[in-house]
């Protein structure tokens, strides 16, 4: 039997990180038996699905790389196959309509209640005939007696007894059917092997069992993944920052760090941390995801993206960080190549909106220095290492403008001062960067140029004569 898996969602939002997290599960589990990974849009909520949820979804997923085998198929587009089905099921006596009115299923809810009893449809229109022309639902006729166990790779076995669920709506007054209905219609014309999803559905999962049942079909594995948490313990939403994968793109993030981190939030092996998606394929257990919710961690999730960054090829963190460039209104073709600036600069960042950020001044002057590093290195002692190297750039030709020039003239100059590198470096590194923290200080000044370096050191020389204090 060939596996196949898929991801479900209603295009009522963006890609949240809890359903990326579910759609590389998927994924997952296909790719490693070998098998297929199906995308579904689930847009029959015609009022609540939008096409920039379907266009985010999609982008989400390309941009993540989960790369799906068939689909994306649309619910909207199968509404005769679910019409079909429910004709079948009222056809045989599995289904039957009902009339009741708002106002008797609003009384039997408030009784129920009263009597602190679980709200339940109770079955009035079982045995009534409906006239077809009123405006009526279908009801699927769920079994009375008997337990639905629900087989759960990640939870076990989970029972739930057939009294405790009521004969559950397939289609509504308007004609649309409804999503347990659809669900379950897919779930078995698409053959899909294993259900993976939240586990806010585990509810749904017997009823789903018993309308397959009913149609003669046999349901395929399920696994309920427990949800994502916020940092306080209650569930990850837009209140925590960020949810949507997009945001996590644009706020920097390399999709194989954002993968990485999502396949550890409810699954490990030993005490790795990094995984490719290819050691993923080849370590992920499906039963092995943890059945308690997991928490979101940006810290943990920006030390990935280091790691990754630190590694990734230049080439492609340049290509990635060109648009972070841009919104700093920065055209990299302006200045030094950006694959230098990266191996000079990746370890520093956590993620590349922070790599563009901390190599602005590789392309422009910065306004202002840090005021930290001006308080501790543009001192008057700075003056003098500051107006000899300025002196000594000055002379160097362009051809000689090289790091080991470079490197000598610093190291000239702290001879003659007859102090330790730090008092040169320090001032001249934040003269040209405006802070105390760079590369190393010849990568900085090849990266910066000539002619910045010396119109940099100048105004540096102007802060100092300004505010440089005592000493
Ligand atoms: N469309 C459902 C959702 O977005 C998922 C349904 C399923 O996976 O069965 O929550």
């Amino acid at each position: 039997m060939t596996v196949r898996t898929r991801f479900a969602p209603s295009p009522t939002g963006y890609l949240h990180v809890g359903g990326a997290r579910t759609a590389l599960f998927c994924y997952l589990h296909a790719r490693k038996h070998g098998g297929q990974f199906v995308l579904r849009i689930e847009d029959t909520d015609l009022e609540r699905s939008t096409a920039e949820s379907v266009n985010a979804i999609l982008e989400g997923m390309t941009w993540l790389g989960l790369d799906y085998d068939e689909g994306p198929f649309y619910q909207t587009q199968r509404f005769d196959r679910y019409n079909a089905v429910i004709d079948e099921l009222l056809s045989k006596g599995l289904a039957y309509r009902c009339d009741c009115p708002k106002e008797r299923l609003e009384k039997l809810r408030v009784d129920q209640m009263a009597r602190k009893q679980k709200p339940r449809y109770d079955g009035h229109c079982r045995h009534r005939p409906v006239d077809p022309e009123t405006p009526h639902v279908i009801r699927f006729k769920n079994p009375d007696d008997g337990v639905v166990i629900v087989d759960d790779l990640i939870r076990g076995r989970v029972p739930f007894s057939n009294a405790e669920l009521d004969d559950l709506i397939i289609r509504r007054s308007d004609g649309a059917p409804t999503y347990n209905l659809s669900v379950v219609v897919d779930d078995a014309d698409m053959a899909i092997t294993h259900v993976i999803r939240g586990d806010d559905h585990l509810n749904n999962t017997p009823r789903q069992i018993n309308i397959l049942h009913a149609l003669g079909f046999e349901p395929p594995r399920y696994s309920h993944v427990p949800m994502i948490l916020g940092d306080d313990g209650a569930r990850l939403s837009k209140r925590h920052g960020a949810v949507s994968v997009i945001a996590y793109r644009d706020m920097g993030y390399l999709p194989e760090a954002l993968l990485n981190y999502l396949v550890r939030l409810g699954w490990s092996h030993g005490d790795e941390e990094i995984f490719s998606v290819e050691r993923m394929i080849e370590l992920f257990e499906i039963s092995d995801v943890n059945k308690s919710a997991s928490s979101f961690n940006t810290s943990k999730l920006d030390w990935l993206n280091q790691q990754y960054l630190q590694n990734a090829e230049p080439a492609r963190v340049a290509r990635l960080l060109s648009p972070h460039m841009g919104r700093l209104d920065i055209d990299p073709s302006t200045g030094p190549d950006l694959v230098d600036v990266i191996k000079a600069q990746a370890a520093r960042a956590k993620t590349l909106v922070e790599l563009a950020e901390i190599s602005a001044f590789c392309y422009r002057d910065f306004e202002t220095f840090d005021e930290g590093s001006a308080k501790k290195h543009l001192r008057l002692v700075a003056r003098e290492p500051l107006e000899k190297l300025r002196a000594a750039f000055d002379l160097l030709a362009l051809e000689d403008w090289t790091p080991e020039q470079l490197k000598r003239v610093v190291e000239r100059i702290t001879e003659e001062l007859a102090v330790n590198m730090g008092k040169v470096a320090q001032p001249l590194r934040v003269a040209i960067v405006g802070r105390a923290a760079s590369p190393g200080i010849e990568e900085t000044l090849m990266l910066v140029g000539k002619e910045a370096t010396l119109r940099r050191i100048d105004k540096a020389l102007v802060y100092i004569a300004e505010r440089g204090g005592e000493g």
